[in-house]
């Protein structure tokens, strides 16, 4: 399973990773983005190359 690391330091907030995120495992809580639903991560990697921010770390 995929193990999602989110750095709320530097979380802008930017909705990035919710819009490409093809299986919806990022929400937004109070301005900073949460992978509520790791367990569905596909491990395509999108969310961490689109981050403008390089908050998200994708691991095996
Ligand atoms: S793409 Fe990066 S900066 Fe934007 S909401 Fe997601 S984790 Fe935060
Ligand atoms: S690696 Fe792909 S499936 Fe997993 S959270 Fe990121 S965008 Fe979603």
């Amino acid at each position: 399973m995929a193990k999602i690391n989110v750095d709320p330091e530097k979380c802008t907030g930017c909705g990035t990773c919710v819009d490409v995120c093809p299986v919806g495992v990022y929400e937004l809580k109070e301005g900073k983005s949460v992978p509520i639903k790791a367990d569905e991560c596909l491990l395509c990697r999108a969310c961490e190359t689109q981050c403008p921010a390089g908050a998200i770390t994708v691991t095996e």
